[in-house]
């Protein structure tokens, strides 16, 4: 029986990842799957206990493969000085120099001892499915597994649709044990703040709830009064702290944060400080990562996923993403105990960012697409259980 469900599972995989598949065959195949009982067989062996999903707004692929763009390394398109001392840091001769200078900790940890999708000159797509390419589309995508055509401007709507965290909220092992943050304060909005039972700290927003100690009543206070670069966020750096604090106080199971830097920059056209972002945010999966592995509450059965929820256009285009070709590719990493250390993924079948939240729900041993069928299933390469 085992056999012949894992058997089943894999098949419904493989036509859901075949592009030529239709919707309706796709609804077929996700009815199939509701009669796949894999999640009891696949909880036990699953070592994963706590999911962190830590997102940098904006940031194309081809900086994270291949470090920075020289095309757009220039004062008409990036505002770079022929001085800038970015130019002699980040342009190195090869694409492996430059990613592995910009990102180190994603190229030397993420993508050795877990897996990365979305380089396409190596045959791996990553992409958006919404179609729009902007931030609460693709971050509504990401949280609840489908793009919604409502889910079609980035005003301050509530989401009516059901985030993975809002969804495993409920089950009595993750109460109180969930938590975001993010930069952007329509996230309050994204994950519905109004309904969604668990802490959502965005923006401004002094951070209240959980314990608290005096790192995060300076920082709240900091949030304040530090005059801001934008009107819709903190510096990331407030908001990441703010974030961390909370993380090691409270230990939340389920943990997401998502800083907006890469964006506001390249919105800007300042690449130099598009790149710089790009590299503190690595610096802050790093941190994050070795601040877990240090407490027994997650250390060895702890999943980090980082991504983006939008690329960006290409040349001269890259300081936009909304509608542009090429800004609905993205880019996804996984590294935890139970995702198989096959690196960065090559000449592999598209995976969409539709499918994080079930891959999300699938390391903790639930079934997100039983409960939620419009949901895209989980990313089954970065599962063990599911291979
Ligand atoms: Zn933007």
């Amino acid at each position: 029986m085992v056999f012949f469900f894992k058997v089943c599972r894999i098949s419904h995989f493989s036509l859901w990842e075949s592009s030529d598949m239709s919707m309706p065959i796709r609804l077929l195949v996700l009815l199939g799957l509701l009669a796949c009982p894999w999640v009891a067989q696949a909880k036990s062996e699953l070592k994963t206990q706590n999911v962190l999903v830590v997102m940098s707004d904006g940031l194309r692929p081809i900086e994270v493969f291949g470090g920075a763009d020289e095309k757009v390394m220039t004062k008409a398109l990036g505002g770079v000085t022929d001085t800038d001392t970015v130019k002699t840091e980040y342009l190195l001769p090869t694409a492996v120099e430059r990613r592995e200078k910009l990102m180190p900790f994603l190229w030397s940890t993420m993508a050795k001892q877990g897996q990365i999708f979305g380089n396409r000159d190596a045959g791996s797509t990553a992409t958006v499915t919404n179609g729009l390419k902007f931030s609460y589309p693709g971050y509504s995508e990401t949280l609840c597994g489908f793009a919604d055509p409502r889910i079609s401007t980035n005003d301050p709507i509530n989401n009516p649709n059901v985030t993975v965290f809002e969804w495993l909220n409920k089950r009595p092992t993750f109460q109180g044990r969930v938590a975001a943050f993010g930069a952007w304060l329509r996230f309050t909005h994204i994950f519905n703040a109004d309904r969604c039972g668990f802490p959502v700290n965005c923006g401004f927003d002094p951070l209240t709830a959980g314990k608290t100690n005096t790192r995060i009543e300076l920082l709240n206070r900091l949030k304040q009064q530090i005059p801001p670069s934008w009107d819709i966020q903190p510096d990331d750096a407030l908001t990441y702290h703010t974030a961390l604090e909370y993380l090691k106080e409270n230990k939340p199971r389920l943990f997401f944060l998502a800083l907006g830097e890469t964006d506001e920059f390249g919105h800007k056209k300042d690449y130099p400080n598009y790149l710089r972002a790009a590299n503190r945010y690595d610096g802050y999966l790093k941190e994050i990562w070795e601040t877990v592995q240090a407490m027994p509450e997650y250390r060895g059965k702890t999943t980090l996923i980082a991504m983006t929820d939008h690329g960006r256009g290409d040349l001269g285009k890259w300081r936009g993403h909304k509608g542009l070709p090429n800004a609905e590719y993205i880019w996804i990493s996984v590294l935890g105990p139970d995702t198989p250390a096959l690196g960065e993924r090559r000449n592999v079948a598209v995976v969409t960012q539709s499918q994080v939240a079930a891959t999300i729900a699938a390391l903790l041993g639930e079934d997100f697409p039983a409960a939620v069928p419009q949901a895209a299933p989980p990313i089954r390469d970065v599962l063990t259980v599911l291979k």
